[in-house]
């Protein structure tokens, strides 16, 4: 009864918020600006106090990462005065966008994972509308945190879900039936991702027969859960048998957490032997979790490539992408999870900062428009997110391109269309042209000697592999006197450009997110046959440029049969948590 009291209250939430869109907004934008009156950053641009609309967005500029980073600098470095908030300056939350190839540092104060609570505790009463019986059962997530480290002034900084696993919200949050999941906290918290993961997959066995719903946060965790099942059943199904806990793992808290629910279970043992061993693994996840209603993983955005293998895997279930958020703030929520990941949409909640949009068109020079408020967009078109939040940044793009839908009620609702900039992207890494060109000639100085260079490259993710990795297509060009590069040198190559690409990308090396780097060497004159391709197509023979990232099947195809030979990463390139931009 009281929950059923308390899902109808969330959803009359979101219904009188969505309705009140504008004023809302209105008011969000009105408590951040006169709680941060006193703040460096507003004094700085002259808002004497002001609260209303018009005088924030013809005072305040619209800003990027890099304009507020001096400002972020003096944070990190210990000054505590109010610079960009006047709430104290809680931690930074690492964000998976980097700027000179570290993580964006995102400043946020406590009061905002109140906020992050809340829209966490409206996701369930919207699923609870399509699917039944959630409260029956439980839920296996594979949720992981990272490592954190400590700026030079003392704040932490770390990835906003390893913050809100660590918070008391999410450790202590008080029994709710709906939201019973098999993953001891002491596993989440298990900084080792083996033991982490081997402790969470061995209590998803254990639960088998009660698990209702399947998640990671995105889809490359999921089917990283599943790779791991693959390499790990045997030893799973030891314990399971045995009753007793795999030696390797030998973090006292995670030992502790599965003292009672490890007891010898010979049939299920035998169970998970007999599904694992066989050669198929198509619908594994429905063999093993036969009352699995959902995948609960976003796939939308970057993670779209991976639909089909998780369709594979699943024997096609519906997946259901709950919400759309970033280190910056979380922003809403999808209202019909049960569509089909081409249809989702999410409604960006208007009580969890103020959001402006750039037209598209608009967003790729000087913006010098006026920005569209969240109750005014249109439907139909693209959109540059931008936001205003209450732990301080101010008229912050976000990057993220959006194109509107629909609306609910007063409220848009948005399919999250790209990130700007952004050129390959296996799990939260995102490689943007600039980042990828810096391997590129990086790697190119090791074949100079050759008398050798590149005459022109792209590249595209290559997710049939687990995990997936970044394939970049070389075309050379060796001059008179040179010769062919030997093939250790372009494996050499092959590590030299990952040396090179963003912090997040070689943390997902080290710890195995993303598979070795591959150069695929063309045969002469690819590219060419390229560009007669795309003209072919339609393309203007003046401007045509070979594209950076290629993701059309019948290209891929054009330059996979010109490949003369292949070459991976043979080592791991360096990355440690200390941060380069800092002391
Ligand atoms: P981070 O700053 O590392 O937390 O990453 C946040 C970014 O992840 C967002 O700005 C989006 O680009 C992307 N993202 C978050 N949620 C979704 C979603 N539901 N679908 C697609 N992309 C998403």
């Amino acid at each position: 009864m009281a929950v059923s009291n308390n899902h109808k209250e969330k959803l009359e939430f979101i219904e009188e918020t969505t309705k009140n869109t504008d004023q809302v907004q209105a008011k969000v934008l009105s408590e951040i600006l006169s709680r941060n009156a006193e703040t460096e950053y507003l004094k700085r641009y002259n808002m004497e106090g002001a609260t209303d609309r018009e005088t924030f967005k013809a005072r305040i500029p619209i800003v990027a990462y890099e304009d507020l980073k001096p400002d972020i600098q003096r944070i990190a470095e210990g000054d505590k005065s109010p610079i960009l908030a006047a709430d104290p300056i809680s931690e930074f939350l690492t964000s998976s966008g980097t700027s000179a190839g570290e993580r964006k540092l995102m400043p946020t104060i406590e009061a905002e994972l109140d906020r992050r609570q809340l829209l966490y505790s409206l996701l369930m009463p919207v699923m609870n509308l399509y699917v039944p019986d959630l409260d029956k059962g439980k839920g296996l997530y594979f949720y992981f945190i990272k490592s954190e480290t400590k700026t030079p002034g003392g704040l932490v900084a770390r990835p906003v879900l390893t913050s809100y696993y660590k918070s008391n919200h999410f450790k202590h949050r008080p029994f709710d039936p709906y939201n019973v999941i098999t993953s001891p906290t002491a596993a989440i918290l298990c900084t080792d991702s083996f033991q982490s993961m081997y402790v969470q997959m061995l209590c998803g066995l254990i639960y088998r027969a009660e698990v209702l719903r399947i998640g990671a946060v995105f889809a490359s965790g999921l089917l990283r859960a599943i790779r791991f099942l693959q390499l790990h059943w045997r030893d799973l199904a030891r314990d399971i048998e045995t009753g007793t806990l795999n030696k390797e793992i030998t973090d006292a808290s995670v030992r502790e957490s599965v003292k009672d629910v490890l007891v010898p279970n010979p049939d299920l043992a035998k169970f998970i032997s007999d599904e694992c061993s066989v050669e198929n693994w198509a619908g594994i996840i429905t063999r093993i979790w036969p009352h699995t209603k959902y995948l609960d993983v976003i796939v939308t955005g970057a993670m779209s490539q991976y639909i089909p293998t998780l369709e594979y895997y699943s024997g096609g279930l519906p997946m259901t992408c709950t919400m759309y958020a970033s280190s910056e703030c979380y922003f809403g929520l999808n209202l019909k999870p049960m569509r089909k990941p081409e249809e989702v949409t999410y409604t960006i909640m208007p009580n969890m900062c103020y959001c402006e949009f750039i037209p598209i068109e608009e967003s790729y020079g000087k913006v010098t428009g006026s920005l569209v408020d969240l109750a005014d967009v249109e439907v139909g078109k693209e959109y540059e997110l931008v936001i205003t939040t209450y732990s301080g940044l101010c008229r912050y793009r976000v990057g993220d391109v959006l194109l509107v839908t629909s609306f609910h009620n007063a409220a848009p609702q948005f399919r999250f269309i790209r990130r700007k900039n952004c050129l390959l992207s296996i799990d939260s890494d995102k490689t943007d042209e600039s980042e990828l060109q810096k391997g590129v000639e990086r790697a190119a100085e090791l074949i100079k000697s050759y008398g050798a260079g590149i005459v022109e490259y792209t590249s595209r993710t290559d997710t049939t592999t687990i995990p997936g990795h970044y394939v970049i297509y070389w075309e050379l060009l060796v001059k008179e006197g040179g010769r062919w590069p030997e093939k250790e040198v372009f494996d050499k190559c092959c590590l030299e450009m990952e040396e090179e690409l963003n912090s997040v990308y070689r943390q997902g090396r080290a710890s195995d997110i993303i598979g070795p780097l591959e150069i695929r060497v063309l045969r002469s004159g690819a590219f060419e046959e390229l560009m007669d391709y795309a003209i072919s197509r339609g393309a203007s023979i003046n401007q045509y440029k070979a594209p950076r990232c290629v993701s059309f099947p019948p290209i891929i195809e054009l330059l996979d049969s010109r490949v003369v030979s292949t070459h991976f990463s043979q080592g791991k390139p360096q990355w440690s948590p200390r941060r380069k931009d800092m002391k």
